[in-house]
């Protein structure tokens, strides 16, 4: 791992222990995902294997890993506190040894990761039984909410490779049509990995005619039709971050009748919440911004879903932009903004990119034309 980066880590494992101590929790304890991600940059999934990192309100953390892992995590991490169990160990001994060694089998308050699964939870609450327990997300909840610069660097990045193949589908034009929605998934897939794109952020969205009414649709053997409008909705990992933009395209022909009308609508809402944003206004008043245009347009019954959702390593996260969220925002804040109107058994209309909160109002990571037109 680079000085840069390790640095960066070492950074934000120090907020994480001063968070720790705010809330009066003895220890962090993650297990693989996003949280143990963003504290030494080691993206693993989870796994049956006992793999916990400490991270003790007073003193250094503690990586407790497999064998079969101990070479990434001395490469991959910036953690020092290596220890290791082979195959063939009992595991549970081992965690017993970490959590003696810290200090933390006799009472106390321990953070664990939100999606820690029950069986290791088990293991630690039998290991520290005098402990009290929370979720980890007290702790870093407010870390992950506000990115660093590193992080927003990511995002950026993310967002220009999302960009360049939106641009490259959009060149396409009428050939599209004919295609079904999964040969343009498959093909979306290919230009975001061109582009730059580590790994899909999500099964690509491409919603034609009809399935574009169904906000969560993936794709399917549908052909696209001339006229038919098309949501799509994708992204792409860069350096573990994600990008998630929508833009709803007619590839040839004429759009059905209210189309145009409700694509517009869609649009301008999405113009009046990115204005909304800035340091200070709750997330409730970004998603009441879009909801107004909508409503005056007569679909508010139609705009189904909240506003927006928070974006980091997880693609959905805090802050969500829902009408009874009063969590106000601040700079560093990245979320994505994507009214949208669902006609079932006609079409639908969705309009998304990611901003971020910055000192004095929002910047857009996404660019392109927001129009309908290829
Ligand atoms: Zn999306
Ligand atoms: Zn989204």
């Amino acid at each position: 791992m680079s000085t840069d980066a390790a640095d960066a880590f070492r950074a934000r494992t120090e907020r994480c222990r001063n968070r720790l101590r705010e809330v009066g929790a003895e220890a962090l304890v993650c297990f693989p995902g996003r949280n143990l991600q963003y504290l030494t940059g080691f993206a693993k999934d989870p796994g049956e294997r006992h793999l916990f990192l400490f991270v003790p309100a007073d003193g250094d953390p503690v990586l407790l890993v497999p064998a079969l892992y101990e070479a990434q995590v001395r490469t991959e991490t910036w953690v020092e506190d290596v220890r290791v169990w082979g195959d063939g160990d009992d595991p549970l001994a081992a965690t017993r040894a970490a959590i003696e060694d810290l200090e933390l089998s006799d009472g106390g308050r321990l953070l664990v990761d939100d999606r820690m699964w029950a069986r290791f939870t088990q293991d630690l609450r039998a290991a520290c039984p005098g402990a009290e327990f929370g979720l980890a997300s007290e702790a870093l909840g407010p870390l992950r909410r506000r990115k660093d610069a590193r992080e927003l660097d990511a995002l950026r990045r993310a967002g220009a490779v999302a960009d360049r193949a939106l641009e490259r589908v959009r060149e396409r034009g009428a050939a599209v049509v004919g295609d079904t929605e999964r040969d343009l998934a498959r093909r979306i897939e290919r230009l975001l990995t061109e582009a730059g794109g580590e790994s899909l952020a999500f099964d690509v969205i491409v919603g034609s005619g009809p399935n574009g009414a169904m906000p969560h649709h993936a794709h399917g053997d549908r052909e696209i039709g001339p006229g038919d409008p098309v949501v799509l909705d994708f992204g792409a990992r860069v350096d573990g971050y994600p990008s998630d933009q929508t833009r709803t395209v007619v590839f040839e022909g004429d759009p059905p009748a209210a189309f145009e009308r409700v694509h517009e609508a869609v649009r301008e809402a999405q113009a009046a919440a990115v204005a909304a944003v800035e340091p200070g206004v709750t997330a409730a008043a970004v998603d009441r911004a879009a909801r107004e245009v909508i409503e005056a347009a007569g679909y508010g019954d139609e705009f189904v879903h909240r506003t927006g959702h928070g974006v980091g390593l997880d693609v959905h996260e805090e802050p969500y932009i829902v009408a009874d969220n009063d969590r106000t925002l601040e700079p560093g804040m990245v979320f994505s903004v994507e009214p949208g109107v669902y006609l079932p058994g006609e079409f639908g209309v969705r309009i998304e990119d990611l901003v971020a909160v910055t000192e004095d109002g929002a910047e857009r990571l996404n660019h392109t034309d927001r129009g309908w037109h290829p």
